[in-house]
């Protein structure tokens, strides 16, 4: 049974397929002190669904079993940014991951429920649902979390979607995976905002990617320089970590690579009305920020690498109808012409 799931979730495109137990995750104690440190930042969710997180149990009542799946987006020939174009993580250069994987869990799901049987229960998630998945993907042999908080795959590194379904279905667990980090911290070292505080604690507070995708007001003046480019998401720390060099493409997200959204002009970004952010967003995680976190984040990279040039574009967004770009994007024009000046002076 099992190895006929294992190979049906590999005909839908999913890398990696393992089982383990519908019991607490083993971290659940540094999940709850890292939420009461506030590490979390403005993420209430994770606060919210703390109960449930830490209990599978009070997620699918009678759940046995966690069917743990990985998805790689590596992608081999992934184009660099120029200086004059927004940087945005690698993930999210994807039709969004959250509807591409649901359908095919969906079908894990009614696949269960054929061959196991109709009373049998099973629920998918994928990123969002009430679930600890790193612990669990790590415990299930998926990888193992590393000093980045993220999962690592020794067979393809640490580009991977994780999903899960939980069901009442009792299936032999696999092999649990172990940390294999040894004396490496490249990914603490890299980070440019030493949000990494101490190895496996991430305080999302400090970092580019909460900043510049959930964080919905405006981004703490001390971390902006560090931001550089960056407009939506930051591979830094994943990037940094040497298991990498077994990461291969999948060919699953392989078709909904979204080759529009690589390479975006600062300037052009700036430009975007309601209706341009959502029809060239349509699809792609990125519309998450809405357009004023978007436009909030281009006048940051604006203000890092930017020049007199891209000073019209920052004027006409100093009148935009939204307080919070033009905050920014006033912000931007001062370090603009404060890097003019200098350079004049020298
Ligand atoms: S995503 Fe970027 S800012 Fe956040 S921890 Fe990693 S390297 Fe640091
Ligand atoms: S970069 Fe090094 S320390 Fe960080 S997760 Fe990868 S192996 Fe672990």
């Amino acid at each position: 049974m099992k190895e006929e799931i294992r190979a049906f979730s590999y005909s839908l495109g999913f890398d990696i397929c393992r089982f383990t137990t519908a019991r607490p995750a083993e971290h659940q104690a540094a999940f709850e002190d890292w939420i009461q440190a506030g590490h979390h930042g403005e993420m209430g969710w994770m606060e919210r669904s703390v109960p449930k997180r830490v209990e599978p149990q009070k997620v699918l009542e009678g759940a046995k079993t966690f069917i743990c799946l990985g998805v790689s987006y590596h992608r081999t020939e992934d184009r660099k940014e120029k200086p004059d174009e927004g940087v945005i993580a690698r993930y999210a250069k994807y039709n969004d991951y959250h509807e591409v994987l649901s359908e095919k869990l969906k079908a894990i799901t009614e696949y269960l429920s054929e061959k196991g049987g109709r009373n049998h229960k099973s629920l998918w998630y994928v990123d969002t649902g009430p679930i600890l998945e790193r612990d669990i993907a790590e415990r299930a042999g998926v990888g193992f979390v590393g000093k980045h908080t993220n999962l690592i795959s020794r067979q393809l590194g640490n580009w991977l979607f994780l999903s899960e379904v939980i069901t009442t279905l009792p299936l032999e667990p696999d092999t649990p995976e172990k940390n294999r980090c040894g004396t490496c911290s490249r990914c603490i070292s890299s980070c440019p905002t030493g949000a990494i505080l101490q190895p496996f604690v991430l305080d999302a507070r400090k970092c580019i990617s909460y900043f510049t995708i959930e964080l919905k007001g405006p981004i703490p003046v001390e971390f902006r320089k560090a931001m550089g480019n960056r407009i939506y998401g930051c591979d830094d720390c994943l990037a940094a970590c040497p298991w990498n060099k077994f990461a291969r493409q999948g060919s699953l997200m392989a078709g909904h690579y979204r080759k529009d959204l690589g390479g975006s002009e600062l300037v052009s970004l700036l430009d975007l009305t309601e209706e341009e952010f959502k029809k060239r967003f349509a699809g792609s995680p990125i519309l998450r920020t809405k357009r004023k976190g978007l436009l909030r984040n281009v006048c940051v990279a604006l203000g890092n690498v930017g020049n007199e040039a891209t000073l019209p574009a920052l004027e006409k967004a100093v009148r935009d109808k939204e307080p919070l770009v033009v905050e920014h994007a006033l912000w931007a024009i001062e370090e603009i012409k404060a890097r003019s000046l200098t350079r004049a002076n020298q």
